[in-house]
């Protein structure tokens, strides 16, 4: 069986801890290979190193640390098809769900090209008689990244590429269920120019975290998760006076008008609600259709299109709508998630609770479920199930639909289909969620804009990419100066390139 390994130092480092930590084949079932769960002190190196390596590389002019950035996009171009493939073998999505994934990340790396812009300072030329001030964003030096399974590629680039080009260097803690992918990355940036030390991928579990969170060398740390690890993350860090950001778990509501094209809207709760198996953080996990002619005529567009959802391992191709769920346990908990929701009084309108593969009967296989008459009250409305699992929750009115998505604790991401502009309007001014779709459904801010949500959805004050990134990862420094005599002579005129 593979053993995975650490990335310290530009180089793959077996774990010396004894612990170990199954990865599975989602699709069958198998342990297809095992990943060391790091030890406080394994960790605590790792940092001792980092701290090293970060003064080199913080004092390398961010024009030069942006080329790193631009020979990383090639490489992960390069290698789309073999990072893909790493992905959906540990994860369970497909093929083009998992370059999606890539993608999404890339794209990061891509606006990360731009840190010398992004940088750039203030200064105010005579504040005061003979006295110019002006502020640097210098970086923090080690900074942490705790990422969950969902996104192995995107959330791990969404963390490391801002984090670097700022010239920090960075620890990253991704998740135990598929660390392959967040390994291959960390070669490519050493293929792409990045110096040995600077980024150090240590493979764990909660000793690991907590022994982040302890080292008085980490100056800040990024979180996505569930929301009680965010909470938890988020206490411990910065009660160690450590500078966190947490994003969390999430229940997206997507308001369906009277006057929505109700065809477009089916497709994109298909699309929204199943894809990835519904495991992702801007999954629309609640339907709310406004009146019980909008939620009649949905659920009955909504019915055939769910039928024909196709269930299976990425290795199938394009014949596959979804894959397996991450775990056993995952599959479980949605199961027994949907038989609350049973018992408690909502209408099953589609079961997928019979769901078997042939072949694939040890797979974490979970079949498509529709719920109906879903009250506020109930489990399935006020969990996370994170599996392919639609709650509809009607509405009368489109103020009683804006209080579902208003009232629910988590605040990720929201959505409204319909044809009028003061709606749509109204909904974006009011609601109280980070991320808003108009006639979109999985509103995805792409990296040169902010990636957060509100309420127990995030935790802290600056969203992720975009340019809270990179603030996130520098301090301001301030200077006051004043030259009260100096020598004029002896200017040089020579045209110099910076480099
Ligand atoms: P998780 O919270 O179980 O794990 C996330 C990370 O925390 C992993 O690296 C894991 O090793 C670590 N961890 C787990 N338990 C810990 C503990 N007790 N102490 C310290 N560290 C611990 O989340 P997951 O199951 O990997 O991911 C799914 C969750 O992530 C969902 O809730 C989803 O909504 C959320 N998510 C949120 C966003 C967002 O941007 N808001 C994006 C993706 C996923």
């Amino acid at each position: 069986m593979q053993e995975l390994s650490h990335w310290i130092n530009g180089r793959h480092v077996k774990g010396t801890s004894g612990r170990f930590a199954d990865v599975m084949n989602p699709a069958t079932g198998e342990v297809q290979a095992r990943v060391p769960l790091a030890s406080k002190a394994e960790l605590d190196a790792a940092v001792v190193d980092a701290a090293r390596a970060q003064v080199a590389w913080g004092a390398v002019n961010p024009q030069k640390r942006g080329r790193v950035m631009m020979a990383m996009v090639g490489l992960i171009n390069r290698d789309m098809e073999k990072l893909a493939e790493a992905l959906s073998r540990e994860h369970g999505k497909t093929i083009p769900d998992a370059k999606g994934d890539v993608q999404r990340g890339l794209e990061v790396i891509e606006y990360c090209i731009n840190a010398a812009q992004m940088l750039k300072g203030e200064f105010t030329d005579s504040a005061g008689p003979g006295i110019d001030m002006y502020s640097m964003r210098q970086p923090l030096g080690v900074a942490a990244g705790i990422t969950p399974f969902n996104f192995p590629a995107m959330i791990p680039l969404w963390k490391m590429g801002p984090a670097l080009a700022c010239g920090n260097a960075f620890i990253l803690k991704p998740s135990e269920r598929d660390p392959s992918v967040p390994l291959m990355l960390a070669e490519l940036f050493k293929e792409a120019g990045l110096p040995d030390g600077v980024l150090q991928v240590i493979n764990g579990d909660k000793e690991s975290v907590d022994a982040i969170l302890d080292n008085e060398v980490v100056q800040a740390i990024g979180f996505v998760g569930s929301t009680p690890i965010a909470e938890y993350i988020y206490g411990r860090g910065c009660s160690n006076g450590k500078r966190v950001q947490c994003f969390g778990g999430a229940k997206n509501h997507m308001i369906i008008m009277p006057d929505a094209d109700l065809d477009l809207a089916a497709d994109a709760l298909i699309g929204a609600g199943f894809g990835a198996a519904g495991e992702r953080c801007m999954a629309i996990s609640v339907a709310v259709p406004v009146g019980d002619a909008t939620a009649d005529a949905l659920i009955a567009k909504l019915i055939p299109r769910i039928e024909k959802l196709k269930v299976g391992p990425y290795t199938a191709g394009n014949d596959v709508d979804y894959g397996p769920v991450v775990t056993a346990a995952a599959k479980a908990n949605i199961l027994a998630l949907v038989e609350t929701g049973v018992a408690q009084g909502a209408k099953l309108v589609v079961d997928g609770r019979g769901f078997k593969l042939q072949g694939y009967e040890q797979g974490y296989f979970v079949g498509p479920h529709l719920f109906d008459h879903v009250t506020t009250d109930m489990d399935i409305y006020r969990k996370e199930i994170f599996g392919p699992v639609l709650s509809t929750v009607r509405a009368k009115t489109y103020e009683e639909a804006l209080g579902y998505a208003m009232d629910h604790e988590y605040g990720n991401g929201t959505a409204i289909f319909t044809r009028d502009g003061d709606t749509a309007r109204d909904f974006a001014a009011r609601v109280n969620v980070g991320m808003v779709g108009i006639n979109v459904p999985i509103p995805v801010p792409l990296a040169y804009h902010t990636f957060g949500g509100w309420k127990k959805s995030g935790f802290g004050d600056l969203n992720q990419h975009g340019p809270d990134a990179f603030r996130f990862y520098t301090r301001t420094k301030t200077v006051t100066s004043r030259w009260p005599s100096g020598i004029k002579e002896g200017a040089a005129f020579n045209f110099k390139a910076m480099d």
